[in-house]
């Protein structure tokens, strides 16, 4: 897809540890919205994720692959400049309950204080995906659980391969 400049184009960031349903839905309908969507896989040094971050690039990018608009990239540093830096003013977020509404509202006021032209569009979860966290996957991974309702099955050969190791 031609990159104008004047596209309208939005930043989905997260840590995508690994994706899943909630996630991709979220990308679905961001993908309609705009004329892009770049997906930004988070390098934190200080969290120490079960993928590293070519492992969750390389599931986003096989999960996305059907959506012609959408970009994924891992970045490091402030997620405000990543968006500055793919020449996007827009960033994308998923809302599932009123603690992510807390901790999403000091994110947006960090974010604008970093910089005032930056939207923040707020997605909110499907019902059916709102009690879904990477977190929990990979709880029920390590358990040996049934992942199928909440991963596509590139991510559910992946995870359960993680606790095979
Ligand atoms: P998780 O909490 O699952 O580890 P991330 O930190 O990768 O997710 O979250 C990245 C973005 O995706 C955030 O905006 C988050 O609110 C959103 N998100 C996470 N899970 C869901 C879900 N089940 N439905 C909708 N949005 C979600």
């Amino acid at each position: 897809m031609a990159k104008s400049l004047t596209s309208r184009v939005a930043v989905y960031t997260g840590m995508f540890d690994p994706v899943h349903l909630g996630h991709l839905d979220i990308i679905r309908r961001g993908s309609r919205l705009f004329d892009r969507l770049v997906v930004g896989v988070g390098i934190n040094p200080e969290k120490a994720p079960l993928f590293t971050a070519e492992e969750r690039v390389d599931l986003l990018r096989q999960v996305v692959k059907r959506f012609d608009n959408v970009e994924v990239e891992a970045f490091d540093g402030l997620a405000v400049r990543f968006v500055r830096d793919v020449g996007a003013n827009v960033m994308l977020r998923g809302l599932r309950t009123l603690t992510d509404m807390e901790y999403e509202f000091t994110m947006t006021l960090t974010n604008l204080s970093l910089d005032n032209e930056l939207e923040t569009i707020f997605l909110m979860a499907k019902e059916e995906y709102s009690h879904v966290s990477s977190t929990l996957l990979r709880q029920i991974a390590s358990f040996k659980g049934d992942l199928s309702k909440f991963v596509t099955s590139e991510v559910k050969d992946a995870l359960e391969r993680k606790f095979q190791e």
